[in-house]
């Protein structure tokens, strides 16, 4: 595990992590830049995939993004944390490296599912992001690299402490 200060579209991986609404018709934040980053062929590929349950994960190809594909995942709005929002993050980062190891995919990026209009406390986000990410890698022996991609400077020192820690 990893983590860079970068825009998560510009990485060039197997797969980046979207995080989407459960529509997966696009969005502002990260959705928005990873839709303005593929071209109109994501949103045609995602129309046909139905909408998405909070927790889960549906992947398409990357279309003009450097990633060869996107893994479009859908967490909770915070409401105070008593909604199951820790569980449905959790399934959010286990469905995405599920959906990665099913098809082969060896490298893939996370923004901070949840993080930015969702309202998730930051600091609980990427706590469960890498203990969940951890416990998933013991199961997925092919995946060889996950990043996690950090928008701002004080994003990338949480995660930083993080892993040091882990
Ligand atoms: P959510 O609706 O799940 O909260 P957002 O897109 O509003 O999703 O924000 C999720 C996180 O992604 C936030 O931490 C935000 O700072 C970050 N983010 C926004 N744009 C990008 C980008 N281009 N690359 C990486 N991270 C991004």
């Amino acid at each position: 595990m990893q983590t860079v200060q970068a825009d998560i579209t510009t990485l060039a991986l197997d797969a980046i992590v979207n995080a989407a609404n459960s529509s997966l018709l696009g969005g502002g934040g990260v959705d928005g830049a990873i839709h303005r980053a593929a071209g109109p062929g994501l949103i045609e590929a995602c129309r046909s995939l139905g909408g998405c349950a909070v927790g889960d994960a549906k992947l398409t190809r990357g279309f003009l993004l450097r990633a060869k594909f996107v893994i479009h995942t859908v967490g909770p709005v915070w409401r105070g944390g008593t909604q199951n929002e820790a569980g449905l993050l959790a399934s959010c980062y286990r469905s995405a490296l599920e959906l990665a190891a099913t098809h082969h995919l060896r490298s893939i990026a996370f923004p901070g599912i949840s993080t930015g209009v969702y309202g998730y406390p930051p600091e609980l986000a990427a706590a469960i992001a890498v203990e969940t990410v951890t416990a998933a890698l013991q199961r997925h022996a092919g995946i060889e690299g996950v990043i996690f991609c950090c928008f701002s400077a004080s994003a990338l020192q949480r995660y930083q402490k993080l892993l040091e820690g882990s």
